[in-house]
């Protein structure tokens, strides 16, 4: 059986620039990883790719989601299969509830048969009172305020707001494996506990984290199995929890130096 998600000798260009130089990862439902590395590394790179976006070209190697290869699948189409990427929404939409873009959403994931049609194939979602019961659902294990679900999408919505819409929307689509890629920036304490929390409620076997990091502290409470270094393009280094606690304590340029060191 292979992973749920298998990267095998990745390269990705931007704009003819070669940034991932042949990256290998796997990662199973039920597991909980950790990708750091310093800036420019090639973080985002990866998370952007794995979600299909136009910028990121697929030079070489391989993606495999759930024995299927997703290269020339659209995001969407990746969202279907149950791939999740934090950030998949727009910055703000006037006029549209968080509990609207929601359904469109979990719509989009889960179409079903509409009874109406008869059998033949058209699509509609799941029914509004189905879909509120899911929502409150969700959102009563999130600990949220149930008027969260009436606010404009994005609008004047704080960090750790926002982190908490990312994890409801991760809990509405249950998703089989879910990359966070946490910006290097701007993550203040709360939206850290927030993303944390959340994932943590959500983690169980069904669910395969990628949580990608620059700093060490959001692993103060996500605790992943797996750690992993990238460095200019390529996982340099893996290993348990510790690697990250050594990368808090030493920072990134051991690391470098001992690359510099094995390279020919
Ligand atoms: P990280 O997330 O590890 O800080 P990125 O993946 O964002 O690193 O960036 C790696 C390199 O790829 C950088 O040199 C960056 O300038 C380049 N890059 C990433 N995305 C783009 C883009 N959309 N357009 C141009 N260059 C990009
Ligand atoms: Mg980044």
């Amino acid at each position: 059986m292979s992973a749920t998600l298998v990267i095998k000798d990745l390269h990705v260009s931007v704009e003819g620039k070669e940034i991932l130089r042949g990256l290998n990862l796997e990662i199973n439902k039920g597991e909980t990883h950790a990708i750091m590395g310093p800036n420019g590394s090639g973080k985002s790179t990866l998370a952007n790719t794995l979600m299909g976006h136009p910028t990121y070209e697929v030079t070489e190697g391989e993606i495999w989601f759930k024995g299927q290869t997703i290269i020339e699948l659209s995001p969407d189409e990746r969202s279907r299969l149950g791939l999740f990427l934090a950030f998949q929404y727009p910055s703000a939409i006037p006029g549209v509830s968080v509990a609207s873009f929601l359904r469109t959403a979990v719509n989009a994931r889960y179409p079903q048969p509409d009874p109406a049609s008869n059998g033949n194939g058209q699509l509609k979602g799941m029914s509004m009172r189905e879909f509120r019961r899911l929502l409150k659902e969700k959102m009563e294990m999130l600990k949220m305020d149930p008027s969260f679900a009436r606010r404009y999408l994005n609008d004047g919505f704080s960090g750790g707001e926002k982190k908490r819409m990312e994890v409801l929307q991760m809990a509405m689509l249950r998703p089989e494996i879910a990359i966070l890629d946490e910006t290097d920036s701007g993550l203040d304490i709360d939206a850290v506990r927030v993303v944390s929390e959340g994932v943590n409620q959500l983690a169980g076997p069904d669910l395969g984290v990628l949580v990608i990091t620059h700093y060490q502290r959001i692993l103060n409470y996500i605790k992943p199995e797996h750690v992993h270094i990238l460095v200019n393009g390529k996982i340099v280094m893996s290993g348990g929890p510790e690697l990250a606690l050594e990368l808090e304590e030493k920072g990134y340029d051991w690391i470098k130096e001992a690359q510099v060191g094995s390279s020919k």
